[in-house]
C-alpha cells in the first residue's frame, strides 16, 4: 500500500520493457490457445499494432468440467515461441502451484484468474517467483480483499504485481458481470501498483467492450485487456465477448487516443 512505499511501481522485464503508470498498456488475444495458427495469426497482428503483450489461456477455469479445458503446456510452448520470436510478452493463466515450474521458462506474466484471487497457496507461492504476476479481482471480492491478495505476492518477496478489475457478480444479469470502474481510482490511490481493466469479462457483451475500455482508461486504468480472435464466433470460449481482428485494430487507435486525450 501506500503506506510502505511512496513511489509507483515500475515492472521491468529483462529486455528493458516496463509496466507501469506512466503509459498505457494494451494486452490482448484469445480467451483460450487453440492451435498454432491462432498463435501465429495474432502475434503477427499485435505486432502490426505495437502491442507487446499476448494473452492466452493454456489451463482454463471452466465452469463445466466438459467445456475445452486449454491445451495445456504443449500449447504454451508454441504459444511462448512465436511470441518470443516476435519480442512479445507472455500472459497466460497459473492455476495451482504444480504448474508453476513447468510454465516457468515460457512465461513473461503469470496470470492469477479471478477463481483463484484468494487462493493463498498459490498466491504464496507467487510471492517466491522472478516474474511479474497479474492479479485479477475474485467474482465477489471487495477491493480491500484484492489488496490483501496483492499483499500475500508481494510480502512473499515479488513486488511485482499488476492489479486487474474484471468485473463482479451483480443481480442484474443483463451483461455477465458488472464493470467496477469505481476499482480504478480507488485501486490507484490506495496502492502503488498498476491498475488494469478487462472489460472483456468484465461486461460480456462484444458490442460493449470497446466503450467501457474507454470508460476505464478515462477512469485512470493503466492497461487494457482484451479478448480477440480472427473468428470470434467460433471461438472455443467466451466468443460471445471477443472483438473479432478488425474491431481490435480500431480499438486500439480509438484507445491510445483516449489515453493521450486523458
Ligand atoms: C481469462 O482472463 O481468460 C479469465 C478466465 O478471466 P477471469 O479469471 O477474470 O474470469
Ligand atoms: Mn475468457
Amino acid at each position: 500500500s501506500r503506506m510502505w512505499r511512496t513511489q509507483d511501481t515500475v515492472i521491468e522485464f529483462p529486455d528493458g520493457l516496463t509496466i507501469s503508470r506512466d503509459e498505457l498498456t494494451i494486452v490482448a488475444g484469445p480467451c483460450s490457445v487453440e492451435s498454432e495458427e491462432q498463435v501465429v495469426e495474432t502475434v503477427t497482428l499485435l505486432k502490426q499494432k505495437g502491442v507487446r503483450f499476448m494473452r492466452g489461456g493454456v489451463f482454463k477455469p471452466r465452469s463445466s468440467p466438459y467445456s475445452f479445458r486449454g491445451l495445456g503446456i504443449d500449447g504454451l510452448k508454441f504459444f511462448s515461441k512465436h511470441c518470443r520470436d516476435n519480442n512479445i510478452k507472455v500472459v497466460t493463466e497459473v492455476m495451482d502451484n504444480s504448474q508453476i515450474e513447468k510454465m516457468y521458462d515460457y512465461v513473461d506474466v503469470f496470470q492469477v484468474g479471478a477463481r483463484n484471487m484468494q487462493n493463498f497457496d498459490l498466491l504464496d507461492a507467487l510471492g517466491k517467483v522472478d516474474k511479474p504476476v497479474l492479479l485479477k479481482r475474485g467474482l465477489s471480492a471487495t477491493l480491500d480483499e484484492l489488496l490483501s491478495s496483492a499483499e500475500y505476492v508481494f510480502s512473499g518477496g515479488n513486488e511485482d504485481v499488476i492489479l486487474c478489475e474484471r468485473g463482479v457478480r451483480g443481480f442484474d444479469k443483463t451483461f455477465r458481470n458488472t464493470l467496477d470502474l469505481n476499482a480504478i481510482p480507488y485501486l490507484k490511490e490506495k496502492s502503488h501498483l498498476p491498475v488494469f481493466c478487462d472489460p472483456s469479462h468484465g461486461v460480456g457483451v462484444r458490442q460493449y467492450v470497446e466503450v467501457m475500455a474507454m470508460a476505464a482508461i478515462m477512469a485512470n486504468a493503466d492497461g487494457i485487456m482484451l479478448e480477440i480472435h480472427s473468428t470470434p464466433e467460433k471461438a472455443l470460449s467466451d466468443g460471445f465477448q471477443t472483438l473479432s481482428f478488425n474491431e481490435f485494430a480500431d480499438s486500439v487507435r480509438r484507445m491510445r487516443k483516449t489515453y493521450n486525450f486523458r
